[in-house]
């Protein structure tokens, strides 16, 4: 969550938090239409003129809503203890790899907050899925 980009928005390849499907609410051609989106309001870095020439043209939603600088320091917040978490299980990830041959399950301590921490690997693909039991804690799937 940004200054300049709307508080619903999550990406072009899925419906906003109010729902609306945002290639719809763009309309016209498929040329530019990403630099048309109401979500987005601060252009990022230097454009061509053409680029220019869609941003330009960008829509408008009624549903905009920049979010507050309240809202931008907790979502901040969140997603820094977020990578501190992501950071804290990386190594127990990395050994659950290389000790698993096969799909596998277990239990081991979290690294974060001591509490039980559950994880089973994909022998398909080796992908790693991992919760702890405290909510909020650590929750990872590859
Ligand atoms: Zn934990």
């Amino acid at each position: 969550m940004k200054r300049g980009t709307c508080k619903h928005f999550y990406g072009c390849d899925k419906p906003c938090g109010k729902g609306h499907d945002i290639r719809e609410v763009v309309g016209e051609e498929d040329t530019g239409w990403l630099l048309r989106i109401p979500c987005i309001t601060i252009a990022a870095g230097n454009m061509s003129g053409s680029q220019r020439s869609h941003w330009n043209r960008r829509v408008s939603c009624v549903d905009y809503t920049e979010p507050t600088e309240a809202e931008i320091t907790e979502f901040d917040a969140d997603m820094e203890a977020h990578l501190k978490r992501l950071a804290a299980v990386k190594p127990l990830i990395k050994k659950i790899k290389e000790d698993a041959a096969e799909d596998a399950m277990g239990e081991t301590k979290c690294p974060v907050c001591d509490n039980t921490l559950r994880w089973s690997i994909s022998s398909f693909n080796g992908h790693v899925w991992m919760k702890c039991s405290t909510q909020g804690c650590v929750s990872v799937v590859e």
